[in-house]
């Protein structure tokens, strides 16, 4: 049952996990005030505090479906605004653990663009709700509590460098990886989360080109992952505008360089030459830039006793993935959906409730990333029963993905997140793969 709007809702953060936050705030609030440190720059436009959007970005199939539901329309105004969407197997080149996947449409659509032109279109869709405000060039400095017990709200540092305080019957955290919520519980009393971390020491490299003509034929990206042996990975992807982008990455300190022609001989020595091809004779349209990525980690408020009524976690700030997988913009968009199935009963979900529930959207990426993690020699952590088989398993399973365009699909929806892991053990796909691969032999 629809229950009373509340009067005013705060987001913390204005990238997509917030933007997304507010977008289903508006269902149960008269009014959501959106508050960053940035100054929000034009669509496509980078800005400081989101410097991930300097390098490739990938929405997933079930990210670009919340975001239709969230915004109908969406798909359609960003193609004609300059975005690229197509077949995600049959327009895509995947090629990973060593195995080039098949490539066939299977009619499931996707949607590629830069990170800036994406989340530049979400905000300007969260821009035109009624009731939505943004608070820029605001620093969040801390919570308003009824003595430690409900969050009544959020002070800020404005630009002059004045205190304010902005009340809200709701607020939510999406200030990303270096949220402050462990700190500001532990100062109002409560037990701060623990965590889980996944030390990768990745590092990434981007490089934007225009290419020549007909360099990708009618795809419009090629990711290479790593194999155990070459665990180096990289990606180019089509951007508005008739862009390109190519991004490195090197795991436990083997960092793509910044240098041009270091960053081209990174790029010859991924474990298939498609990427390197497809950028000879292309012009260069910036120089190289990183981006650091120690660990992947994740934040068991589900864990806690105890949580402040009238405050909420979303997004990064809960768990950030290796961004290798492109999970983080879905998985928040997700979560966006469960707080939306939350507030239509409460205008200030329970704390507890919430966390139980938010767990169901990430441990399926969590454990897909960090199964995949541990799979490359020298990842620290427990390689347990499960890992080491799904391990041991998986890349049989591309093998035969290379010929076989069912299989191909089932593993695309998998990263997709469309569907479960446990959906490629079922029987009857793990006979199939044991029958393609023994074909293969004979
Ligand atoms: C290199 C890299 C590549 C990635 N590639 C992909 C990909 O291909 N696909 C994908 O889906 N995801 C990818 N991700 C993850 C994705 O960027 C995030 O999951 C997504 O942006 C959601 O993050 P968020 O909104 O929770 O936090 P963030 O994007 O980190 O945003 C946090 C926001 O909070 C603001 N903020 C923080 N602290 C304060 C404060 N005290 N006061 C005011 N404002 C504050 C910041 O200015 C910022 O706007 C990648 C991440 C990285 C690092």
């Amino acid at each position: 049952m629809r229950q009373e709007l509340g009067d005013h809702a705060v987001v913390l953060g204005a990238s997509v996990a917030g933007l997304l936050a507010a977008r289903v705030l508006t269902d149960a609030y008269r009014k959501v005030t959106v508050i960053d440190r940035d100054v929000m720059p034009e669509i496509g436009a980078h800005r400081r505090g989101a410097p991930q959007g300097r390098h490739q970005h990938s929405l997933h199939p079930r990210g670009r479906a919340v975001l239709e539901e969230l915004f109908p329309g969406f798909t359609a105004h960003a193609v004609r605004a300059g975005a690229r969407s197509g077949d995600v197997l049959g327009h895509c080149r995947w090629l990973l653990a060593g195995h080039r996947l098949a490539q066939v449409d299977i009619g499931l659509p996707g949607l590629i663009a830069s990170r800036p032109f994406l989340e530049g279109r979400v905000r300007a869709g969260v821009r035109a709700l009624p009731g939505v405000t943004f608070l820029e060039r605001a620093d969040i400095v801390g919570l308003t509590t009824t003595a430690g017990r409900r969050v009544t709200g959020v002070r800020v540092r404005d630009q002059d460098g004045d205190l304010m305080q902005v009340p809200a019957g709701l607020v939510v955290d999406a200030t990303g990886r270096g949220s402050r919520t462990p700190v500001w519980l532990a100062e109002l009393g409560y037990q701060p989360p623990t965590e889980d971390r996944i030390e990768i020491g990745l590092g990434y490299a981007t490089r934007t080109y225009r290419l020549r003509p007909g360099a990708l034929g009618a795809d419009m990206l090629i990711l290479t992952s790593g194999t155990p042996a070459n665990p180096r990975m990289g990606g180019l992807v089509t951007l508005e505008g008739g862009r390109h982008m190519v991004t490195l990455g090197g795991i436990l300190g083997d960092h793509p360089p910044t240098d041009p022609a270091g960053f081209e001989a990174f790029t010859a020595s991924l474990p298939f030459a498609d990427i390197s091809e497809a950028i000879a004779g292309a012009q260069p349209l910036d120089n190289p830039v990183a981006f650091r990525f120690p660990a992947s980690v994740r934040r068991r408020y589900e864990y806690l006793p105890e949580f402040p009524e009238g405050l909420l976690v979303l997004g990064d700030a809960i768990c950030s993935f290796n961004p290798v997988y492109g999970q983080g913009m879905t998985v928040a968009a997700n979560q966006a959906l469960v707080l939306r199935r939350l507030l239509a009963r409460a205008a200030s979900p329970a704390p507890g409730r919430y966390f139980q529930e938010i767990v169901k959207t990430i441990d399926p990426p969590w454990d897909f990333a960090v199964g995949a993690d541990l799979a490359l020699p020298g990842v620290p952590g427990t390689r347990t029963g499960k890992i080491r088989m799904t391990n041991a398993y998986l890349p049989r399973l591309l093998a035969a993905a290379s010929s076989d365009v069912s299989l191909a699909a089932a593993f695309i929806r998998v990263m997709g997140l469309l569907d479960r892991t446990e959906s490629l053990l079922r029987p009857d796909r793990v006979l199939r793969v044991w029958w393609v691969n023994r074909k293969k032999l004979t």
